[in-house]
């Protein structure tokens, strides 16, 4: 029996193949590519299905449609794995498919820059599960116990792949218990013998320190590297505030690019402590050693309206203002305030960068909000320059495309 295809350890008798049929609107979707199926959309099934289960979904005239593993505590009841012609789920496919991720990075990867993300989950065809490599660490993080029963074979693939020193795992809220109940722990190693937290690790030769074991998402938000370089192309002799700077990222980018003045502001003394150790890490660049560096402990949403202080670059990244649906109208409208506080923040002929990586606010709501907070300024502005994800980070359906930031640049006065 193929890996993939073996049911999860513990299970008693073999059972027949669990099968499903959707209803139809879910049926075009996974023909179209979506990898979810959510529970109420699964119309048949011939038994009850085991978490990471492999299910074999049939069209509405029994052909074979896709291949996904089954998810009974998630309302993503099935993660699609494979559509299309039939195929086996074995060591084989495992390793093409780590492979292609691989070769989908080719350019991304370099001598300069060794911190990027390997898997992106369901856009690279691994539903609820990133890779993110620090240099020689990986950082394996699952959203879901569907791997569990493939954990083994998941690290022998990216050894394989990647030869890392060490894989650490870390797990979201929803796969935390399964995980722990099997003896896995959030922060462990996989693979490797490291113990330290902290691995150092390039984005454009610049160096950061990344907490693989307790830090955010899985230590560093790389999906803003794109948008940090121009950041950076855009610094020289300026003023940058950084608002929700975390680690530093931004003000390091701007401090090499030539910045006078780089100030962080973050309610988290932790994530202005990391940025101070970024600095320190680049002491040795001279434009980081030049720049005035300093950290603002405050909330950024109240800094913002309350401050007199204007700057030349204003950036913007808050964390997600929208975990859920229901929050979407009001995180728009925070979206809109926050535009609103940081213009006003910006100096005539200055620059905004405002961000957002609520998945249930659109591309489109975002920038409306942010371009009708410049409007409602009274100040002119030029044309606006709109970006999404990083490379490394492909989007291949709606629900994955959660980034996107807005550079909007200010008239100098007439
Ligand atoms: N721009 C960063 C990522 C920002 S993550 C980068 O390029 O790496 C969001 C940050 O916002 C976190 O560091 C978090 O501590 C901070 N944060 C959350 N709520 C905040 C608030 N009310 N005021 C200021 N910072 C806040």
């Amino acid at each position: 029996m193929s890996l993939l295809g073996a049911a999860p350890a513990g299970t008693p008798a073999p059972q027949p193949r669990l099968r499903l049929r959707l209803r139809p609107a879910a049926e075009t979707a996974v023909r179209r590519g979506h990898p979810w199926v959510y529970a109420e959309r699964l119309r048949e099934r011939n038994r009850e299905g085991l978490s990471g289960e492999l299910a074999v979904v049939y069209d509405r005239n029994d052909r074979f449609l896709a291949l996904g593993l089954y998810d009974p505590d998630s309302p993503i009841r099935l993660r699609v794995l494979h559509a299309g012609k039939p195929v086996t789920v074995d060591d084989a496919w495992g390793r093409a498919r780590l492979a292609a991720a691989i070769a989908r990075r080719t350019g991304v990867h370099d001598a300069r820059t060794n911190g990027l993300r390997g898997v992106n989950g369901e856009s690279d065809g691994w539903p609820a599960l990133v890779v993110d490599q620090y240099a020689a660490t990986l950082v394996l993080k699952l959203y879901s116990a569907v791997w569990l029963p493939r954990i083994t074979a998941l690290t022998r693939w990216l050894c394989e792949a990647l030869r890392p020193a060490r894989i650490g795992l870390r797990l979201s809220r929803n796969a935390a218990p399964a995980f722990e109940l099997a003896g896995f722990q959030d922060g462990q190693n996989l693979w490797g013998d490291a113990t330290d937290a902290s691995v150092v690790f390039l984005e454009d030769g610049l160096r950061f320190w990344s907490d693989v074991v307790k830090g955010q998402k899985t230590g560093v938000f790389l999906d803003q590297r794109e948008n940090r370089r121009r950041i950076g192309a855009a610094a020289r002799g300026l003023d940058v505030l950084n608002a929700f700077s975390f680690s530093g990222g931004f003000s390091l980018h701007a401090a090499r690019g030539g910045a006078r003045s780089v100030p962080d502001l973050d309610i988290s003394p932790h994530a202005l402590e990391a940025a101070r150790r970024n600095f320190a890490l680049n002491a040795g660049d001279a434009g980081i050693a030049a720049a005035r560096h300093a950290s603002i402990q405050a909330d950024a949403f109240e800094w913002l309206e309350r401050s007199g202080d204007r700057f030349d670059v204003v950036i913007c990244d808050p964390p997600s203002l929208a975990k859920r649906e229901a929050e979407r109208a009001g995180a728009i409208e925070a979206y809109h305030r926050l535009a609103m506080h940081s213009i006003a923040r910006v100096r005539p002929g200055g620059l905004l960068l405002a961000a957002s990586c609520s998945a249930h606010v659109t591309p489109e709501e975002f920038y409306a909000a942010v371009t009708e907070a410049a409007h409602r300024s009274g100040r002119s502005f030029g044309e606006p320059v709109y970006t999404g994800h990083a490379p490394d980070h492909p989007a291949t359906f709606d629900e994955a495309r959660y980034l996107k930031a807005a550079f909007l640049p200010f008239e100098p006065p007439a």
